[in-house]
């Protein structure tokens, strides 16, 4: 089994930095590429600022804040990222742009360099198909924050051989998170399931069978959830889970999955949730 020593990330947005971020505190040389130098700066002080916040909780030694730091370099220039032997793409969720990038990564890289993408709703083989090493193309799905949440879906689609899925879990293990083995269909294992469940707790309140504060409460003091559905849906952001149900529902074409008007609405009115101060709460600056 391949073992990765050189890992590239595309994309040091919310997701990227974070990835880049485990990755370089577990020990791998890890490059970030951002399509410009304001957005890797602004990626690098999000690592920053995490890391600083892992040392004053006494979570992190200062040393390794130090050592982390020094095995992270920063580029704009993709060429920089030919010595990787796995890269992560977690640029934004748009399949041409990802293509185009697959495409790229799979002319630059060694032939048996590993690509994997954090994407969280497209599907990998359309993006696999475009290279000539289909087999070594998974998803590798992280969650938000990624540099607290343990889990990672790894994605295999129907080409992807057992050799890259194993050096995929070894890698996941060492970055101190819990990987589980997940299909590629829309929503793999996790929102597979929280998204009809999300867009439930919406038209239970769109249909005034409940308070906003009610419908929280009783999922969170009668399930042990730590947020109550509409909450979560506030911090994940309304345009993402719309854009989610909407793949979601075409492919499978399950009720439970079709975005509700309520939720439709909200984001045309720019209700995104906590990122733009409204949501189904109010987030004042
Ligand atoms: P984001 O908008 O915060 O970051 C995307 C970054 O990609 C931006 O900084 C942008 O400059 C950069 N970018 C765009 N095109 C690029 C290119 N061609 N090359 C390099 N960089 C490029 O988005 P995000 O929330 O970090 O999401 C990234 C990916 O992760 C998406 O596929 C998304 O579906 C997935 N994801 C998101 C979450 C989440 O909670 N936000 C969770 C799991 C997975």
């Amino acid at each position: 089994m391949a073992e990765f020593k050189r890992v590239g990330v595309c994309g040091a947005g919310l997701m990227g930095a974070g990835i880049a971020q485990v990755s370089a505190t577990a020990g791998f040389e890890t490059v970030v590429y951002e399509v410009d130098k304001g957005a890797l700066d602004k990626g690098m002080a999000r690592i920053h600022a995490s890391l600083d916040k892992f040392v004053e909780k006494g979570a992190l030694p200062a040393a390794e804040r130090e050592a982390t730091l020094g095995r992270l370099e920063q580029t704009t220039n993709l060429e920089d990222l030919k010595r990787s032997d796995l890269v992560i793409e977690a640029i934004v969720e748009n399949m041409p742009a990802k293509k185009e990038l697959f495409r790229k990564l799979d002319a630059l890289l060694a032939p048996p360099a590993v690509i994997c993408s954090n994407t969280s709703s497209l599907c990998v083989i359309e993006m696999a198909a475009v290279t000539k090493r289909p087999k070594q193309i998974a998803g590798l799905h992280f969650f938000n924050p990624v540099p607290i949440m343990k889990l990672v879906e790894v994605v295999k689609t129907i080409v992807t051989d057992q050799a890259t899925i194993d050096a995929l879990f070894a890698f996941s293990v060492k970055l101190g998170k819990k990987p589980v083995l997940a299909q590629d269909t829309p929503g793999f294992i996790v929102n597979r399931i929280l998204v009809p469940y999300l867009l439930y707790a919406i038209r239970m309140y769109e249909a005034g069978l409940a308070t906003k504060e009610d419908i929280d409460e009783g999922m969170k003091l009668g399930c042990g959830h730590p947020m109550g559905p509409l909450q979560l849906l506030d911090f994940v952001g309304l345009d993402t889970t719309y854009y989610i149900a909407q793949i979601m529902f075409d492919e499978f074409k399950d009720p439970l999955m079709a975005p509700p008007p309520l939720l439709k609405r909200m984001v045309l009115a720019g209700h995104y949730g906590k990122k733009s101060g409204k949501g189904f709460y109010d987030y004042p600056s």
